[in-house]
């Protein structure tokens, strides 16, 4: 196996184009390194990003959005106050991944390109309104975080392609968002469900709506028609009950030892009326 430690994505992009077997770049490592060691990929090139310049970095947009490094740990977003602030449930869905030392190394970047359809930090980037800016072979363009996953263990970027970086809007006034995930456990396990919602208010109305599930589909769904169900309202029995209906019709789950289909539908609409009450306190300033 050859290990590079590019100083620039140019340079990573042209070492995955040279490669002619198994590549895999390396951001935190916790799902890379863990499907080495258990036989499931043996990558011929492991190309480290963490070298790059800015990887490392958080910082204010002109517009007043958010640009996070693809090496930024789920610890060190945790420990942004002004990015919990304005964005808790993005932090809170990646500050679920794993325990205290996963969260020392795991990354935003890794857990979207992993593709695993219960990736805990992708639903909040989706309902944020997220997008990537990628390196590849064919130059650079920009996606909307909803466009990466493809099924599970797949994403729609080309071979050789490079996150960037990760870009957050920006939150503007009366805005809030959330995330719950549902396992079976208490800590350190895979979610059955897992629901995040970012809304702004006019007044005590929600004036926009993103929502977003995991777990319950081959690929992280942006749920327009549960959005719509809390647009125009201010939250109140009949759009918790629309957005209930809107979401679990849109969740195509199946039966596996963790959940049957059933089951994964009633505990999506239970965490959507959830979720949806904390993003509008939050929204409110009722509650952080
Ligand atoms: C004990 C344990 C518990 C875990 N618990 C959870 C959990 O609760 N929830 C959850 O969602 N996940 C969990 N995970 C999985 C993992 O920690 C997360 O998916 C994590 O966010 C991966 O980030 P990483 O930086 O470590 O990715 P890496 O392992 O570095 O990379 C993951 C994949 O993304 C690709 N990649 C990385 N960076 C880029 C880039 N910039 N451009 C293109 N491709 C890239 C790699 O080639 C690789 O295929 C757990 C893992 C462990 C070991």
């Amino acid at each position: 196996m050859h290990y590079h430690k590019p100083h620039t994505f140019e340079d990573a992009l042209k070492i995955a184009a040279n490669a002619r077997g198994v590549t895999r770049f390396l951001a935190g490592g916790t799902d890379v390194l863990v499907q080495l060691r258990a036989g499931i990929v043996t990558p011929d090139d492991l190309i480290d990003l963490k070298l790059i310049p800015g990887v490392h970095d958080i910082a204010r947009t002109a517009d007043g959005g958010w640009t996070i490094g693809i090496a930024v740990s789920g610890a060190e977003l945790g420990r942004h106050a002004a990015l919990v602030a304005e964005w808790p449930g993005v932090v809170e869905g990646m500050n679920l991944v794993g325990s205290t030392q996963v969260q020392g190394r795991a990354t935003l970047a890794g857990n979207l390109c992993n593709g695993s359809p219960a990736a805990d930090s992708v639903p909040g980037l989706v309902a944020a309104g997220a997008t990537v800016s990628v390196i590849g072979p064919n130059g650079t363009r920009k996606l909307a975080v909803e466009d990466i996953p493809a099924s599970p263990g797949r994403t729609h970027l080309q071979a050789g392609e490079i996150v960037t970086a990760i870009h957050l809007p920006p939150r503007g006034a009366q805005g809030g968002d959330a995330y719950l995930r549902f396992i079976p456990r208490t800590e350190m396990d895979i979610a059955v469900v897992g629901c995040a919602i970012s809304l702004t208010l006019d007044g005590d109305k929600i004036a926009t709506a993103r929502v977003a599930l995991g777990a319950v589909a081959p690929k992280v769904l942006l749920v327009a028609d549960a959005a719509a169900a809390l647009i125009g309202t201010t939250l109140d029995d009949k759009a918790l009950a629309a957005l209930q209906a809107a979401a679990t019709a849109a969740a195509q789950p199946i039966t596996d030892r963790r959940g049957t289909v059933e089951f994964r539908k009633d505990v999506t609409a239970v965490l959507a009326a959830r979720t949806a009450r904390i993003a509008y306190a939050r929204a409110k300033g009722a509650v952080k």
